[in-house]
């Protein structure tokens, strides 16, 4: 059985990285402490290197927007944690014969770097990451190319577990997979179609997963 993954704000607390990436750059630079809800807000739903000629700007410094970039991805590897029980719950899923996926949108330096310093990288058949193959979720042929590369067919049906509704929920149902939804603290907003299945987070979307027949 297939069940593919989104990334940030699922599998790792991207939020929290951000934050403490932020204050820490703050610090570096000896900038106002304004400057980091600058940069939570710039960056809070995605960052791209061309996001870093405006930041730049903003916060009044003259670097390089691809130095920045390169600091800022150098930096965020290192801020970011899985959530509990992320890692241990994907082994034990991998352990039951379940082939895993990574469907992430975002640039590939920074999606790649953040797997490999969470330790995940290694627990995945597959990765696909929306930059690196010009199609971003909810795309149907991101999900396809996700469950190519685990060897596996969206025809043969699979889940996809993720924090967004629109791009991870909405683009796997419309792509034949089933969904489950992690809460991390948020409500599902109401007038939406809902998933599959509900869950606080990605400790009990594994639970789930681990009651499904492989
Ligand atoms: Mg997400």
């Amino acid at each position: 059985m297939l069940a593919l993954f989104d990334l940030d704000n699922t599998l790792i607390d991207r939020s929290a990285g951000l934050e403490h990436w932020a204050r820490g750059f703050v610090r570096s630079r000896s900038l106002p402490q304004e400057a980091e809800t600058v940069i939570c807000d710039r960056l809070r739903d995605r960052a791209h290197p061309q996001d870093f000629v405006g930041l730049g700007a903003a916060l009044g410094l003259s670097d390089d927007p691809g130095n920045l970039w390169h600091e800022y991805v150098d930096g965020i590897a290192r801020s970011v944690r899985c959530f509990p029980g992320a890692r241990e719950g994907l082994e034990a899923l991998r352990g039951a014969g379940w082939a895993l996926g990574i469907a992430t949108n975002g640039a590939g330096d920074i999606q790649r770097a953040k797997l490999a310093a969470a330790g995940l990288a290694p627990l995945f058949d597959g990765i696909c990451v929306s930059g690196e193959l010009g199609v971003r979720k909810p795309e149907r042929r991101l999900f396809e190319a996700a469950a190519a590369e685990c060897g596996a067919s969206l025809s043969a049906g699979g889940w996809m577990v993720g924090d967004n509704p629109e791009t991870d929920m909405g683009g796997a149902r419309a792509a034949g997979l089933r969904t489950l939804w992690v809460a991390n603290g948020r409500e599902w907003a109401d007038g939406l179609r809902e998933p599959d299945v509900m869950v606080p987070g990605i400790a009990e979307a594994i639970e789930v997963l681990q009651g499904k027949t492989v």
